[in-house]
C-alpha cells in the first residue's frame, strides 16, 4: 500500500466528478480522481443523443473553468421558454430580456460536453487521474479513508482525508457509507434526440406537458443563421417504451408531432434517439465521516425542467469553494462537511421539490387537478413574483450561489 494521503479522492469522473476536479485545479490540494470507464471512452457515449440545457450559472462556471472553449460550437442560447399543458388552459412565456439578460442558459449536446470536460481534465496540473479504475471497497482507518481500487488485474489502496462520491445513481460510495436512499419509479421512459422543424427556433425552448409525461424542444445552434434544429425529448409510459424504441424515423416524427402539436411548425426530419428510464433517487444524508455525496449519487431527478446536472454542478462548485477556503486545514473535518451539507440544503430541497412536483402533477389526468393546473399556469403567467422565481431557477441562481457561478460583471439579477 502507498503511504501517500490525498487531500481529496473523487470517485466517479462523470460530468459532476470531472467538474469538481476542474474546480479544484490550482487550489494546491492533492486531488485524485478514479473513474471506472477507460480513458479512451468519452464520459458520455456518442450514442447518448441528449441535449443538455445548462443554466446561466452553469455556463458562468464552465467559462471560468476553461471548459467552454473545448466545445466544438458555443451553447445555443435559450432566450424564451414557453410552458403549456395539453388539454389545460393557460400558458406561460418566460423571456430572458424581461430580466435584463440575453439568455436563461444554453444547450449543448451531452457527448460534446463530456468531451470538453475530458479535454480540460487532460490539461490539469497535478491531478492524479486513474481511468479504468473502479472503487470496490471503502473504509475508515486511522483517521483517513482507505479505498480499494480495482484496475485491470491489480487492486490498489488509495488513502484520502476526504472521499467524494460522484459515482452516479447506483453509487458504491453511498452504499459503503451506509447512507440510505429513497427511490421512486415514474414508470415513464424518455426518448431524447434531435428534430428539424419548418419554423426556426430563434432561441425558443418549449416545454409541453401531457398525461403521458413531458415533451420538450430545446434550441440547437448550427452556426450564425437561424436554426430549425431542436434537441427534443418525448416521454412515454414505460410499457410503451419497446414499441416506441422500434419506431422508424417517420413513425417517431409522427408521434412527436401528435404529442407536441404545431407550435414549431411541421417536423421534417429526426436524428437518432437514445432511451432513458425515469427514476428518482434521494440520499437521506449528504455527508458521513470524511465523505460527501454529490450529483446523481446524492439525488437523481426527473429530467423535467433540466435541473439534475445544473444542481450537481452547484454541489461540486460549493464543495470546491469550501475546500479552497480551508486549504491549509483538514479537508475532511466535521466542520467543513457540516458546512457543505448546510450550504446545499435549500437549493437541493427546492430543486428536488420543483422537479418531482412538476413531474407528478403534470402527468396526473384527474379532473380536479386539471382545473388546479390551469389556474397555476394562469397565475404563473400573471404574477410577476412567481415568474421571477421560475426564471431564477431556470438560470441556476438558487440558494447560496457559488462564486464561480456568479455573473462576472454586475448585471440585473432576479431575486431567488
Ligand atoms: C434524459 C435525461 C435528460 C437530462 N437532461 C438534463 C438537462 O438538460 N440539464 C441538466 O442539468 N440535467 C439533465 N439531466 C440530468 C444529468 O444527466 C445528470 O444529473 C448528470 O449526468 C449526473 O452526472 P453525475 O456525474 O452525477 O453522474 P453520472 O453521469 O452517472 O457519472 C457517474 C460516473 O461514476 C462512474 N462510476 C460509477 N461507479 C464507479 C465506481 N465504483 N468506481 C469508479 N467510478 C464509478 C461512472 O462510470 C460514471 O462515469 C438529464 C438526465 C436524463 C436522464
Amino acid at each position: 500500500m502507498n503511504d501517500r494521503i490525498h487531500d481529496v479522492l473523487i470517485v466517479g469522473g462523470g460530468l459532476v466528478g470531472a467538474s469538481l476536479a476542474c474546480a479544484l485545479d490550482g487550489s494546491g490540494l492533492d486531488v485524485a480522481l478514479v473513474e471506472s470507464e477507460s480513458a479512451r471512452m468519452p464520459m458520455i457515449a456518442d450514442a447518448d443523443a441528449r441535449s443538455l440545457a445548462l443554466a446561466a450559472a452553469s455556463l458562468n462556471a464552465f467559462e471560468a473553468l476553461g471548459v467552454l472553449r473545448h466545445l466544438p460550437a458555443p451553447p445555443a442560447p435559450i432566450r424564451r421558454i414557453h410552458v403549456s399543458r395539453r388539454g389545460d388552459f393557460g400558458t406561460v412565456l418566460l423571456r430572458a430580456d424581461e430580466y435584463g439578460r440575453d439568455a436563461f442558459g444554453g444547450v449543448v449536446p451531452a457527448p460534446a460536453l463530456g468531451a470538453a470536460l475530458q479535454a480540460r481534465l487532460v490539461e490539469l496540473n497535478g491531478l492524479h487521474h486513474l481511468a479504468g479504475a473502479k472503487l470496490v471497497a471503502l473504509r475508515e482507518c486511522d483517521g483517513v479513508r482507505e479505498a480499494d481500487i480495482q484496475r485491470a488485474d491489480a487492486c490498489v489502496t488509495i488513502k484520502a482525508r476526504l472521499v467524494v462520491g460522484a459515482d452516479g445513481t447506483g453509487s458504491m460510495v453511498r452504499k459503503a457509507l451506509g447512507i440510505d436512499a429513497t427511490t421512486h419509479d415514474y414508470a415513464q421512459h424518455l426518448f431524447a434526440g434531435s428534430v428539424r422543424a419548418s419554423r426556426p427556433s430563434d432561441g425558443q425552448a418549449w416545454e409541453r406537458f401531457t398525461e403521458h409525461g413531458p415533451v420538450a424542444l430545446l434550441p440547437r445552434s448550427t452556426g450564425p443563421l437561424p436554426s430549425n434544429t431542436y434537441g427534443c425529448i418525448c416521454t412515454v409510459p414505460a410499457a410503451a417504451a419497446p414499441r416506441v424504441a422500434a419506431l422508424d424515423d417517420a413513425g417517431f416524427m409522427a408521434l412527436l408531432q401528435e404529442r407536441f402539436g404545431w407550435r414549431a411548425g411541421r417536423f421534417v426530419a429526426v436524428g437518432r434517439r437514445s432511451g432513458h428510464p425515469l427514476r428518482q433517487l434521494v440520499a437521506t444524508r449528504l455527508i458521513a465521516t470524511r465523505a460527501v455525496l454529490m450529483g446523481n449519487a446524492a439525488q437523481t431527478l426527473h429530467p423535467i425542467g433540466a435541473q439534475g446536472f445544473n444542481l450537481g454542478l452547484r454541489d461540486a462548485l460549493t464543495l470546491a469553494e469550501l475546500l479552497r477556503d480551508a486549504c491549509d486545514g483538514d479537508t475532511g473535518s466535521d466542520a467543513l462537511l457540516a458546512a457543505y451539507a448546510q450550504r446545499r440544503a435549500a437549493d437541493r430541497a427546492q430543486t428536488m421539490a420543483f422537479s418531482d412536483g412538476l413531474a407528478r402533477m403534470t402527468s396526473n389526468p384527474a379532473l380536479p387537478l386539471r382545473a388546479l393546473r390551469s389556474m397555476a399556469l394562469g397565475a404563473l403567467g400573471a404574477i410577476p413574483e412567481l415568474r421571477a422565481r421560475l426564471a431564477s431557477g431556470a438560470m441556476g441562481f438558487r440558494g447560496v450561489v457559488p462564486q464561480l457561478a456568479r455573473d462576472p460583471a454586475p448585471q440585473a439579477r432576479v431575486a431567488s
